[in-house]
């Protein structure tokens, strides 16, 4: 088995500058985003579906830093909200409202209209959310989030369809539908589905598609199919891990959109809303290691990575690939077990358990790979701790500072002191 402690630094990941310095520069913890390695990714997405009319929605609740944004914008992505907010940091990315989906869940009449007043089209989770779409625009236009009835994912919380989740309009719901849509004069524009996250897989993702165009067959006057998300990027990389086959679920993909086209006879947008595949791998989380110590016979590096800045591996159980530097290089000590820690006051805070990693000394930096998606977006100022910086390795090697870490004053903000 290939195990590499020097992935970042073979793929010239950090630019002109190491960790050690970047850190010494900006401050730590610090996440850390490679221009290049996004703006790939956003390529690969945006060609996944030839020969007919297609484009990827980013779905920005994996990663929204503004910068990231327009980047993904100049690579002609169009986005995913899942919330107001998330609609109006897309505007300020310069993504008009055709531009934007709106693709929530659960929300309130007032949520719903910030996104009319836009012209911006919502998806509808429930049959009660069309019928509050109805009642506040009638004779609006909408899509619908199907549940198809198979989900597939990771994680039991990252299932998104099936019979045991929160999301979608089953199937077997399509005439109590069709009764709202005529009791409101909606026009139902669009079918979408997202059934889960990380799959590696060509095949479970073509299936869903399938049997996604024999349901919008039922529906005759679409403008818009949309597949989902949930593509699936190598977190064990550092082993070896092979990527997605993209360019096989690429051709299948093309192939089965093409034969579904010719039948409609209606031209159809077809969509697929990546989050993860665009964002996770072009950013590095880094930290510092401050404390070591032995306890019942297991060895603890002590960082300032808590989950208050990374919270996958204590949510989902995630795996991450660290890499150890040691004095501005990839580190060459001999690699023992040993269990990263953060410094969140919690039995709980542990980033890898019994992870073979080059024995860590008091100021080595820690890099951990795959953190651009479901990082920062997901981090908090738990324990009143600060959320980090974020900057960008430009893709000539410069760095710059996209996001700056929170301040003592930001944590007071809220309150009349
Ligand atoms: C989160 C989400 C996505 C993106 O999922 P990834 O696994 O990051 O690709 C797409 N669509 C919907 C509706 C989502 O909630």
């Amino acid at each position: 088995m290939m195990k590499t402690n020097s992935y970042t630094h073979d793929i010239d990941f950090f630019g002109n500058l190491n960790p050690q310095e970047l850190v010494e520069k900006y401050g730590s913890p610090l996440y850390v985003y490679s221009e290049k390695i996004f703006r790939e990714r956003c390529k690969e997405m945006q060609q996944l579906i030839q020969g007919k009319p297609f484009t990827s929605n980013y779905s920005i609740k994996a990663n929204s830093n503004l910068t990231l944004l327009k980047i993904a914008r100049e690579e002609g992505m169009y986005a995913d909200a899942m919330s107001p907010g998330e609609i109006l940091i897309l505007e300020k990315a310069g993504f008009s409202s055709e531009q934007i989906f709106f693709v929530p869940n659960n929300v309130s009449e007032d949520e719903m209209r910030f996104a009319i007043e836009r012209d911006i089209l919502i998806s509808c989770d429930s049959l009660d959310q069309v019928e509050t779409l109805g009642r506040i625009n009638h004779g609006g236009r909408l899509a619908v989030r199907i549940n198809p009835g198979v989900g597939a994912g990771h994680h039991e919380k990252v299932v998104t369809a099936g019979k045991k989740t929160k999301f979608g309009i089953g199937m077997d719901k399509t005439d109590e539908l069709q009764k709202l849509l005529d009791k409101y004069d909606l026009h139902l524009e669009g079918i979408n589905q997202h059934i889960g996250s990380l799959f590696m897989e060509p095949g479970p993702y073509l299936e869903a598609a399938r049997h996604f165009l024999n349901l919008a067959s039922r529906f005759k006057e679409l403008k818009l199919i949309d597949f989902g998300g949930g593509f699936g990027i190598p977190y064990h990389k550092l082993e070896g891990q092979e990527r997605l086959d993209l360019k096989k679920l690429s051709v299948d993909l093309s192939n089965l959109v093409g034969e579904f086209a010719a039948e409609y006879g209606r031209e159809v947008l077809f969509k697929a809303e990546p989050g993860r595949y665009v964002a996770a791998e072009c950013g590095v989380l880094l930290g510092q290691v401050h404390a070591l110590k032995e306890n019942g016979g297991a060895e603890y590096v002590g960082t300032d990575l808590g989950f208050n800045t990374l919270a996958r591996p204590v949510m989902y159980d995630s795996w991450h690939d660290i890499e150890i530097w040691h004095d501005g290089k990839p580190s060459t000590a001999e690699s023992v077990p040993q269990t990263v820690v953060g410094n969140i006051c919690e039995s709980g805070d542990i980033l890898a358990k019994d992870r073979v990693l080059p024995r860590a000394y008091a100021g080595d930096i820690i890099a951990v790979l795959d953190a651009g998606a479901y990082g920062y977006s997901m981090s908090s100022n738990y324990n009143n701790r600060l959320r980090p910086a974020e900057i960008l390795i430009a893709s000539d090697g410069t760095d710059r500072l996209i996001r700056r870490r929170d301040t003592y004053e930001d944590l007071f903000r809220q309150f009349d002191v």
